[in-house]
């Protein structure tokens, strides 16, 4: 019997969403995050119809992201809804040590108190595209855990795993994939398993005194490579969250082969030897070697037989889009990697 469709969660509220620039290293520059990786995503996904189903999130999912995020945070990006223009990009200009989140987020010009880089802007409908990402993660999370579907896709964008409960940054506004999680942890044990090309600073510290959920990030070295501050192999968690959270930093130009041997030998048993009774992965696509931003050299043929070794778990899985900035080929590797966590899944004995 043919596998059921993937469900594919997007809004289109989140096309709305369009940053123009980012300030890179003091240089204005276009800003990778476009709507065009969504439209990739979407365009692959309505030609594979047999595989894929188109889902409406039915609403922003406000009580779990003040349980998850500063309520400032919200404020502030209301704030910005209110006072920008459509045409208007807000930039934080200072950033003061986070102090809990604490300034007055109904100032815009306190925003650097909630973010830190230079790369993630406010608009007018930050708070509503970010809100609709939120709810695909919720939307696939509630698909796994409440209805037993065992594999669901959260068309998230803009990405989420770099957010903290305090601050937005690295293009993320509220944690999607820590979101799906903490729906998930509700039910059983899970791993979050994050595989953009850069560290989930955002996930590990929203679980990193917890022995619950697992996380586990393979990324670009730190010392290199944004987020610079968090990755590094030593950061294992706190408290009871001790030995709960592993980093697997990797040097510049790792290619497929290389990649496959890391999740073989690290990542899976891992997540084997935690027994999770749910998967989220954090599927970033910027390992891909055209990508702009990343730099490891993974080929599109790369991603149906990463996402097999994830299916093979045999775990009810959550894939929460994150980075990814080859827009042309994004659908591409969305789509052969999800087929191949599904065809994992089904061609795992028993
Ligand atoms: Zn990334």
């Amino acid at each position: 019997m043919a596998a059921p469709p993937i469900p594919v969660f997007f809004h289109e509220a989140q096309l709305d969403f369009k940053p123009m620039y980012e300030w890179a290293f003091g240089e204005k520059i276009v800003h990778p995050e476009t709507t065009a990786r969504a439209e990739s995503i979407l365009a692959a996904v309505d030609r594979d119809a047999a595989a894929f189903r188109r889902v409406d999130p039915k609403e922003i999912p406000l009580p779990a992201l003040r349980a998850q995020h500063n309520y400032n945070l919200l404020t502030l990006y209301t704030t910005a809804a209110a006072k920008l223009g459509p045409k208007e990009t807000f930039y934080p200009m200072v950033f003061p040590r986070l102090r809990d989140g604490k300034g007055d987020p109904t100032n815009l010009h306190q925003s650097g108190a909630f973010c830190f880089d230079s790369g993630t802007p406010l608009t007018h409908n930050t708070w509503e595209a970010a809100g609709w990402s939120a709810a695909c993660a919720q939307g696939a999370a509630e698909a796994v855990g409440r209805k037993g579907v065992q594999l669901a896709y959260a068309l998230s964008r803009p990405p989420g795993h770099h957010a903290t409960r305090e601050a937005f940054g690295g293009y993320c506004y509220f944690n999607n994939n820590a979101l799906a999680a903490r729906y998930l942890r509700r039910r059983g044990r899970v791993a979050v398993v994050d595989i953009d090309f850069h560290h989930g600073n955002g996930s590990q510290s929203l679980f990193y005194k917890s022995d619950s959920v697992l996380t586990v990030s393979v990324h670009g070295d730190p010392r290199d490579v944004f987020p610079y501050f968090a990755g590094y192999a030593n950061e294992t968690g706190a408290g009871k969250g001790v030995g709960f959270n592993l980093n697997i930093p990797l040097e510049r130009g790792v290619d497929g082969q290389h990649y496959l041997r890391v999740l073989d030998d690290y990542v899976l048993p891992a997540v084997r030897h935690f027994a999770p009774d749910f998967l989220v992965i954090a599927a970033g696509f910027d390992t891909y070697t055209k990508d702009p931003v990343g730099d490891f050299t993974l080929v599109l043929d790369d991603y149906h037989p990463i996402g097999e070794r994830f299916g093979r778990l045999g775990l009810p899985t959550v894939v929460v889009q994150e980075g990814g900035y080859y827009a042309a080929h994004l659908g591409r590797m969305a789509t052969s990697f999800l087929h191949g966590v599904r065809d994992g899944q089904s061609a795992r004995p028993g």
